[in-house]
């Protein structure tokens, strides 16, 4: 009997592996203050030029260069950003702008530009929030220091970039993000913390990085239950930031 209970233990274990292998606890970023302006600068990388990246067939293309279609602001009015050449631009004091859709797992692809003005966090601050909730920081971090976990490419106030692979204020620069969305449990508990994996301008700055919960200004504050689907969010904080060339693809839910 005991043997058999040792068996059956086993094979519980051995089935259970690869569940238990997919939900990674949470880890301590306790090392580093949010902000901590002591943190390692990551070292700078050149990328390669640019090279136009039309969206794949089985995208949903959520900005074409023509119009705000797809995108809303949070009050529900709709998205009054400016729209011009191309490329959308931040209208400073408009506010946020969302997309009509809501996502969970994707492939996203963005493009943008800072302006060439203000320095640390007043130079082309921006942010792509996916889920409405957890923000891979957009701003000018070429030749523009701030704290390592607020720069471009950062999940703010968690992980700054592997390296700095960006470009100077004005250029034009891409994110192509895979997300993976926490998961909760019917008493809202979580029981899979989210992952991000980003590549900044082709270079790889984020590997597959567990959130600890939301991103905050000055805090981390814990999970907290939500939605399998909320819209992306990008940032108004007042300064001209641009935006091209965007799409998801919506990735198969892990199981
Ligand atoms: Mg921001």
């Amino acid at each position: 009997m005991v043997q058999r209970t040792i068996a059956l233990s086993f094979l519980l274990t051995l089935l259970m592996a690869p569940l238990m292998a997919q939900t990674p606890p949470i880890p301590s970023l306790d090392a580093w203050e949010v902000h901590d302006l002591e943190r390692p600068q990551p070292r700078m990388v050149t990328p390669s030029a640019m090279t136009p990246a039309p969206p794949p067939s089985d995208a949903i293309v959520l900005f074409d260069g023509q119009s705000l279609d797809e995108w809303t602001h949070r009050t529900g009015q709709p998205a009054s950003w400016t729209v011009k050449d191309g490329y959308m631009e931040v209208r400073a004091g408009a506010g946020a702008i969302a997309t009509k859709r809501s996502f969970g797992d994707v492939q996203l692809h963005i493009e943008w530009a800072t302006p060439n003005s203000g320095d640390g966090q007043d130079s082309g601050n921006s942010g792509v929030y996916l889920m409405n909730t957890y923000e891979v920081q957009v701003l000018n971090s070429y030749e523009n220091k701030t704290y390592p976990d607020g720069q471009a490419a950062a999940l703010y106030g968690q992980y700054p970039p592997l390296v700095n692979a960006s470009r100077p204020a004005g250029e034009w620069q891409s994110y192509d993000i895979v997300f993976r969305r926490p998961h909760f449990d019917d008493n809202g508990d979580l029981t899979r913390p989210a992952r991000v994996t980003v590549f900044h301008n082709g270079v790889l700055v984020q590997d597959n990085v567990i959130l600890t919960g939301p991103t905050g200004h000055r805090s981390r504050p814990p999970y907290q239950a939500h939605e399998d689907q909320l819209p992306m969010v990008l940032q108004d904080h007042n300064e001209p930031t641009r935006y091209r060339n965007i799409w998801v693809r919506e990735l198969a839910p892990e199981m």
